[in-house]
């Protein structure tokens, strides 16, 4: 599978031998190695090595043989000696057996192949500020490879894998390094180009055997783990919380189209100047990646502005930056929701002289009425907050009114920048009573979750051209894309990943 040295290692975690035997075949296709988790089986005698034996001889792959501990993660109860025995046995004929690095001196009395083994040591609870002594403690044991697992509660955390990886490289031993958890993520994807010896996927959903396990489909297709090198541009998405954005998929998807050497990445982490601090700032980073760009989302839009060294003229005039570029160690924001909340409205209406009406008035809403009043629209703000009519009056110089007001409003275009109708926050709501949508021409609804809302499903059937919010999330996403590599994006992929990624969540 491999275009470098990377090496995705499918974890077997089936319940019965039968399912184990499937899984092994399917893992040929997705993967390098596997790991057949053995306390995860049900119906296996731990005591028959031959049943062991005999469910390896079908693996087209290398193998790694593990029975985990409860204490550190197994699914049951095996006696340690039992379990030790099989493993130290297993290492005569296996390709590698995990073992814990508290049972080592256990599984010493049953004389395992130590050319065999893999030393592991997992923290499910966080990143100890020790690692390095942790290191020091599991490599003095002899094996072929050493393992160190620790969970990442922000993504911050990962920057002590990659210190650690960077440290087994240059001493030349073979790490296994990763954290856990969604906030680890890039200690998966990125682990392989820093040498860890290999990164963990899963064969479909509900088949992890760590949180924050991706599946070898999306490590080999998504975010093309063989083709990652040190010199590989890293880009990614920062804000909280950011698991559930469609935008890992629809950049990496297009990065892989065009074949270019780019990565995406989620970086969920609230703590924003820290973030720029050891990620970002060429000076100050404790990570030693080819950044080349940030999406930014809520709630960093207008925090992120100080620390940039330049902005567009776009993210000058609405105060909020969506994209930052790296070039040549400056920091330069742009505001890409702008051209991308109008693109798709222009592309059904002129806007210069039209009447539009504006709900809601928060980041996405001052993007909207900044793009309409650059192309010449009359707009009209409406808002559940009175309190904030003045500072809209001050920005713009727009008029402001209750949202029960848009009744009796002539505006022939209505976008809604509010949540309301959300998947998970307010589904099937309108921020506007269907009557206030009679008689308009468009309706645009910023939400694109679901894609049609209850807001455009009343336009739909008071006769409205209707626009969903993905519109604008693609084409605000194409404009990061284009501005981050100078190629034109594929937009229709873009928005196929878009949609696949919507209809999952
Ligand atoms: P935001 O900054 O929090 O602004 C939300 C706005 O909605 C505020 O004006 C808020 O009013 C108003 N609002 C919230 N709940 C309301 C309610 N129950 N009734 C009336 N008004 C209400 O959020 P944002 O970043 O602008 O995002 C808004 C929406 O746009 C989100 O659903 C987001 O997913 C979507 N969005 C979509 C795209 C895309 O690419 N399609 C891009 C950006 C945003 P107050 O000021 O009174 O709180």
């Amino acid at each position: 599978m491999s275009e470098n040295s990377a090496r995705i290692c499918a974890v077997i975690t089936e319940e019965t031998i039968d399912a184990a035997r499937a899984a092994i075949k399917q893992a040929a296709s997705v993967a390098d190695l596997i790991e057949v988790r053995l306390d995860y089986l049900t119906d296996f005698d731990f005591t028959d090595l031959n049943v062991l034996r005999d469910l390896l001889k079908d693996s087209s792959l290398p193998a790694i043989i593990t029975c985990r501990a409860v204490s550190e993660g197994g699914r049951q109860e095996v006696d340690d000696d039992v379990r030790l025995r099989l493993l130290a046995a297993a290492t005569r004929f296996a390709d590698y057996c995990d073992v814990e690095a508290a049972h080592y001196e256990q599984l010493l009395r049953f004389s395992p192949d130590s050319s065999r083994l893999i030393v592991s040591c997992h923290d499910f609870s966080g990143t100890p500020a020790d690692l390095d002594a942790i290191y020091d403690r599991i490599t003095f044991l002899p094996a072929a490879v050493h393992k160190i697992v620790t969970r990442a509660n922000n993504v911050a955390d990962s920057l002590a894998i990659f210190k650690l990886l960077e440290r087994a490289r240059a001493e030349q031993r073979p790490l296994i390094a990763l954290a856990m958890g969604e906030a680890g993520l890039i200690t998966r994807v990125l682990g392989p180009a820093f040498g860890s010896f290999l990164t963990y996927g899963t064969l479909g959903r509900g088949k992890e055997s760590a949180p924050g396990q991706p599946s070898c489909d999306e490590l080999v297709n998504i975010y093309r783990v063989h083709r990652i090198s040190r010199a590989t541009s890293i880009t990614g998405i920062l804000g909280s919380p950011v698991a559930h954005s469609a935008s890992p998929a629809m950049h990496n998807r297009a990065f892989a189209e065009l074949d270019l050497d780019f990565v995406y990445l989620p970086f969920e982490f609230a703590d924003l100047a820290a973030f720029f601090r050891r990620f970002v700032r060429p000076e100050t980073r404790e990570i030693d990646f080819h950044l080349s760009g940030l999406s930014v989302t809520i709630p960093h839009k207008r925090d992120v502005i100080p620390l940039l060294d330049e902005l567009d003229e776009t993210a000058r005039g609405t105060g909020a930056v969506n994209t930052v570029v790296v070039t040549d160690g400056r920091l330069i924001g742009y505001n890409t929701d702008v051209r991308g909340a109008m693109e798709p409205l222009e592309k059904v209406t002129p806007l210069a002289g039209e009447s539009c009406a504006v709900i809601g008035a928060g980041g996405a809403g001052r993007a909207v009425i900044h793009g309409l009043l650059e192309r010449g629209a009359r707009v009209q703000v409406f808002t559940r907050n009175a309190d904030k009519a003045s500072e809209l009056t001050d920005s713009f110089g727009v008029n402001v009114s209750t949202i029960e007001s848009l009744e009796s409003s002539n505006a022939q275009i209505v976008i809604n920048t509010t949540p309301i109708g959300m998947r998970g926050h307010s589904e099937g709501s309108s921020a506007v009573p269907r009557a206030s949508l009679r008689g308009r021409r468009v309706a645009y609804d910023l939400v694109y979750n679901p894609l049609e809302t209850r807001f455009l499903a009343d336009a739909r059937e008071e006769g409205c051209i209707t626009i969903s919010g993905l519109e604008m999330l693609v084409a605000q996403a194409a404009l990061q894309f284009e501005l981050w590599t100078n190629s034109k994006p594929p937009i229709d992929l873009m928005r196929g990943a878009a949609l696949e990624k919507v209809a999952s969540c």
